[in-house]
């Protein structure tokens, strides 16, 4: 599911602080997701003070389970995507595509790398079956 998380922002322009939803993982399969994030409107805050509006940076996870493939947008080194990343690789292998999913800094190189999965030319991984069993029985030893 594309998944929303509130967030404490400063408007950049008038320093009015505001509160916004989010994206932190969207799904590319729903052609309207897509166009959020390929015509740059995806994390777009409004401030309500002074009506200026701006793209947040913040990590985003695009996925799309049809073509399987997954790609990270981090515009600044984010732990929680190194945690994230080890429970996916304990569920679905190592070589699993929300695993493997490429993180990039760059906006523009992100919304690339996302049309080069599309295209074929990047392969995501299929998640591992033996290795999703694994982790769905060493969840219930617990
Ligand atoms: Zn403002």
């Amino acid at each position: 599911m594309s998944l929303q998380f509130d967030a404490n922002l400063n408007c950049n322009v008038c320093g009015n602080s505001f509160d916004a939803k989010l994206y932190k993982t969207i799904w590319g399969e729903i052609p309207e997701n897509r166009r959020l994030v390929m015509s740059d409107q995806i994390n777009v805050v409004t401030c309500p003070h002074c009506g200026n509006s701006s793209h947040v940076a913040s990590s985003l996870f695009y996925t799309n389970s049809k073509q399987e493939f997954a790609v990270w947008y981090e515009p600044f080194h984010d732990p929680m995507i190194d945690s994230d990343t080890e429970g996916y690789k304990k569920f679905g292998g190592p070589n699993c595509y929300f695993a493997t999913a490429p993180r990039i800094k760059d906006w523009e190189d992100f919304k690339d790398t996302i049309r080069k999965f599309e295209d074929g030319e990047f392969k995501g991984g299929r998640p591992n079956l033996s290795s999703v069993l694994k982790g769905i029985l060493s969840n219930f030893k617990k």
